[in-house]
C-alpha cells in the first residue's frame, strides 16, 4: 500500500512543521493579519508555507527554495480532488505565513484558508469557463468544485500561466518575508525562465500536427488545449464519475467525426471508461498525466514525457 506509506510519512513531516510553527509564532491562528505579516524574519527561523497540492508544491520550492519550511496537504499518489483535512492539516494552514492554492480544486481547502494569509494561483492569470458539458452533468461538482467557482481550475497544465503564478508567487513570499525579498524575487524570474523555455517546446512541438483534437478521460487539459491551439474533448469533469452512456456515445460520435487515434486517460483513475470508448472508435489509449499527484520525476520531466505522448498521438513532424 503505497499510498498508505506516503500518507504517514507526510503527516510526520506536518508534525514536524507544527512544531516549529509554535516555536516561532506563538499562537497563530489568534494574530492579527498586522503583526502576522512581518514578524517571520526577526525570530529567525523560515516563514511556514503550506502548497495545496503537487504543481503548487513544484512552483512553491522553486520559488522558496531553502527560504521557506514548506509542507503539502495532498500526499503523493491521492487524487486531490476529494481532500480532507485533519484538524492538524487546518491548525497547519492557520499558522502557515502563507497558503498556496487554487479555488476550485479543494473545497476543504478553500474553507481553511484566511484571505490575507493565503495566495489562490488562479488570481495570478486568465482562466478559462468551466468545461462546456458542466452544466450538463449536474453530479460534477459535488466532489470538483468546477461549477462553484465558474471557471476551470486546471490552469498549471499550460507552462505560461505557471510561470505567471511563480513571478506573483515570489512577490507574495517577498512581502512575507521582507529579509529575503530579493531571494525570492530571483527564484521567480528564474522559474519564470524555466517554464518559459518549457512553453516554447510546446509550441514547437505541437506546430506540425495531423490531429488537433484529445479525447481525455478527465477534463484537466483545458488550458493547454488552449495555449498550442488543440481541442479538448473531456468524457467527465470528474475524474471519479462513471460518464452517462448518452455522454459516451457523443464523444465517440466526436472522435470518429475528427479522426481520433488515441483516447487518453491517467494514473490515478481506472482506464476503463477510456478502453470502451477506444475499442468503440478503433482507437489506442496512452497516459497524459494532469499532475494532480507527483510524478515519478518532476513537473518539468512529467510535463515533456506529456509532451512526446501528445506528439505520437496527434502526429506531429516538429
Ligand atoms: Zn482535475
Amino acid at each position: 500500500m503505497m499510498s498508505g506509506f506516503s500518507r504517514s510519512r507526510a503527516a510526520g513531516l506536518l508534525a514536524g512543521a507544527a512544531l516549529l510553527t509554535t516555536a516561532a509564532c506563538g499562537s497563530g491562528a489568534a494574530e492579527t493579519p498586522a503583526s502576522g505579516s512581518a514578524q517571520t524574519s526577526a525570530s529567525g527561523a523560515k516563514p511556514e508555507v503550506v502548497a495545496a497540492f503537487y504543481p503548487l508544491q513544484w512552483v512553491t520550492e522553486q520559488v522558496g527554495g531553502s527560504d521557506v519550511q514548506l509542507t503539502t496537504l495532498t500526499a503523493p499518489g491521492v487524487e486531490p480532488h476529494d481532500l480532507e483535512l485533519g484538524v492538524k492539516q487546518v491548525s497547519d494552514i492557520q499558522n502557515a505565513a502563507l497558503t498556496v492554492y487554487i479555488k476550485g480544486v479543494q473545497p476543504a481547502v478553500d474553507d481553511a484558508v484566511a484571505a490575507d494569509k493565503s495566495f489562490d494561483a488562479a488570481t495570478a492569470v486568465t482562466t478559462l469557463p468551466a468545461g462546456e458539458h458542466a452544466e450538463e452533468e449536474g453530479h460534477a461538482e459535488e466532489e470538483h468544485g468546477h461549477e462553484e467557482v465558474g471557471y476551470d481550475p486546471h490552469i498549471w497544465l499550460d507552462p505560461s500561466r505557471l510561470a505567471t503564478v511563480a513571478t506573483k508567487l515570489g512577490e507574495r513570499l517577498a512581502a512575507a518575508d521582507a529579509a529575503h525579498a530579493q531571494a525570492y524575487k530571483d527564484r521567480a524570474a528564474q522559474t519564470a525562465a524555466t517554464l518559459g523555455t518549457l512553453d516554447q517546446e510546446f509550441t514547437k512541438g505541437l506546430s506540425t500536427c495531423m490531429a488537433k483534437t484529445l479525447v481525455t478521460a478527465h477534463e484537466a487539459f483545458g488550458y493547454l488545449a488552449d495555449r498550442y491551439k488543440l481541442k479538448q474533448v473531456g468524457i467527465t469533469l470528474d475524474p471519479e464519475t462513471e460518464p452517462s452512456p448518452a455522454r459516451l456515445s457523443e464523444v465517440a460520435k466526436v472522435a470518429k467525426a475528427e479522426g481520433v487515434t488515441t483516447i487518453f486517460t491517467e494514473a490515478l483513475v481506472s482506464p476503463k471508461v477510456a478502453e470502451v470508448l477506444a475499442s468503440q472508435v478503433g482507437a489506442k489509449t496512452a497516459v497524459l498525466d494532469p499532475l494532480e499527484s507527483k510524478p515519478s520525476g518532476d513537473y518539468l520531466s512529467a510535463m515533456r514525457d506529456n509532451l512526446k505522448t501528445l506528439q505520437t498521438a496527434l502526429g506531429c513532424t516538429a
